[in-house]
């Protein structure tokens, strides 16, 4: 097996913050689905307007869990959020065990 090199303090950074917005985007996303929800029911056509804004809540919803579970651990390379077929959004990569605000830490 090949050796990786230590990242950069910069390319930890990078990398870390790719992942933080990514969990970002997922959890802002579960929190819009209830007032989206409250929104459409409000509407004259309600029952259609619902399946709608659900169909592309659950597009959205697809594409951020792909892409987080897809993001690489800066440190080892490896799937942040993924071992194996397991997906868990925990805060430290399943592999190395880097934690996602590493990068703040060793700044103070
Ligand atoms: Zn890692």
């Amino acid at each position: 097996m090949a050796t990786t090199a230590q990242p950069t303090p910069r390319d930890l950074h990078a990398g870390l913050q790719k992942i933080r917005r990514r969990r970002w985007f997922l959890w802002l996303l579960i929190i819009a689905y209830l007032p989206a929800m409250m929104v459409a029911l409000r509407t004259p056509q309600s029952g259609q307007t619902v399946v709608v804004v659900f169909c592309i809540w659950l597009i959205l919803l697809i594409i951020a869990v792909a892409l987080l579970a897809l993001v690489r651990c800066p440190q080892c390379g490896e799937c942040f959020h993924m071992n194996g077929f397991l997906f868990r959004p925990v805060r430290k990569c399943f592999h190395c065990g880097l934690h996602l605000r590493a990068d703040k830490k060793k700044n103070r």
